[in-house]
């Protein structure tokens, strides 16, 4: 176990497809060398060497997967320090509240019928089944602790085949089995399957949720990328990996979490029918993932970089000061990778309380900073880094007092008034 938490020590070159085993990967997209997210230099410290990462994005041209070059040794990825931040969004929130209720229409679940939900975080999802069915969770982090507090039965450690052999013995099998966002980060995903497999009853259900590969590259989401994030799905590629243990997805929704994801219901092969849904998405991703989709997008990053330059240099030239607001994980990458410093964006606001406060931006000089100083001392403009949820935040920040102009940086960089 202790192993499998630091990892092996080393950063790991990813030489054929984590899923198939397919070499001759394709590679589509490099935003160069990146920085450890999760590392940040305290304010007022002097630049010291900083490790990088190349950031490359591959094709797998045999089953479609579409991955990182480099799996980073994973203690660099989440450091002892590391701050974990509970996601329990409202966006998160209905997104569970509403898979709950779509559950019954693709199985009846029993009063009597175990749930378990694979990093199950503060027990947001479980939260639905809980009272109603049989509820456990599997959390490896600290976020346990909140779950146990609800009242919601959670293990605190990693999944694995071998737990899955363990709680399947101690509580049964599962009718119904959910993992969101963790088919992306974990390095053994073949594990995960097997011991989905090892956990799941014959007649059960696997939900999966992860961000949507189509969406990201409509949407130009390349700040996605970053080494947490091993894998980029879609449902062909998850399709195919499932297939290696015996399993199909019998139905697929879209869903908006993250800036678009997809919900993927798989079971035994031939337990349950297969519904439209599948044949359609299928269909659809033949075409917005198809070699020529890829250019397109890489192409489209390119633009996107010069025309968010383009923007900030019309601003500076005229003397405005620029703040940029959030310093979530993907901030770093599209700082580092459009090439924006402390001369361009003057600090970048977070909640108050939040670790990353009185620290500089992975790779920068930028200093993170508490928001309040958006509206004491107010920028011109103020730089979108959660972009992907702008919506949200705009009228959210007018309420609270800002009266300056945002710049909203993807997909298409804009100045919003
Ligand atoms: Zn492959």
């Amino acid at each position: 176990m202790t192993e499998r938490l630091l990892g092996t020590g080393r950063s790991a070159p990813v030489t054929a497809c984590q899923c198939c085993g397919a070499e001759g990967l394709v590679s589509e997209l490099f935003l160069g060398f990146l920085p450890p997210v999760n590392t940040m230099a305290l304010i007022g410290s002097r630049p010291a060497e900083q490790a990088a990462y190349p950031a490359e994005v591959l094709r797998c041209p045999a089953c479609g997967l579409v991955q990182l070059g480099l799996v980073v040794d994973p203690r660099i990825v989440f450091p002892p320090d590391y701050a974990y931040t509970s996601g329990t969004t409202k966006i998160l929130r209905e997104n569970f509240a509403q898979l709950a209720a779509e559950v019954p229409s693709v199985l009846t679940l029993a009063p009597t019928d175990l749930v378990v939900d694979i990093g199950s975080n503060d027990g947001t999802l479980l939260s639905n089944f809980h009272g109603k069915h049989k509820a456990l969770g599997v959390e490896p982090t600290g976020a346990h602790r909140h779950a146990v507090a609800k009242g919601i039965p959670t293990v605190n450690e990693f999944f694995t085949r071998e737990l899955a052999g363990r709680l399947a013995k101690e509580h049964g099998k599962a009718r119904l089995v959910t993992a969101a966002n963790v088919f992306a980060h974990i390095e053994d995903v073949h594990g995960i399957v097997d011991g989905i497999l090892e956990l799941l009853a014959p007649d059960g259900v696997f939900v999966n949720e992860s961000h949507y590969l189509p969406s990201l590259l409509e949407t130009l989401q390349y700040d996605t990328v970053y080494h947490e994030h091993l894998r980029y799905y879609s449902l062909t590629s998850l399709k195919a990996l499932l297939e290696r243990h015996g399993l199909e997805p019998i139905h697929a929704v879209a869903i908006p979490t993250h800036g678009g994801s997809i919900r993927t219901y798989a079971a035994r092969k031939g337990a349950f029918p297969v519904r439209p849904s599948v044949a359609a998405i299928l269909a659809a991703e033949a075409q917005s993932l198809s070699p020529e989709a890829f250019a397109a997008f890489r192409r489209r990053v390119s633009l996107s970089k010069m025309a968010l330059h383009a923007l900030l240099w019309g601003l500076k030239k005229e003397g405005k000061r620029v703040y940029a607001i959030g310093a979530p994980s993907r901030a770093a990458t599209l700082v580092n990778y459009v090439g924006l410093d402390e001369t361009v964006v003057d600090c970048v606001l977070e909640v108050p309380g939040s670790s990353k406060v009185g620290k500089y931006l992975p790779g920068t000089r930028i200093p993170v900073v508490d928001e309040k100083r958006l509206f004491e001392d107010p920028p011109d403009a103020a730089l979108l880094l959660s972009w992907h949820i702008a919506d949200e935040l705009i009228p959210k920040l007018k309420a609270k007092g800002y009266r300056g102009a945002f710049v909203v940086p993807l997909p298409e960089p804009r100045l919003v008034g």
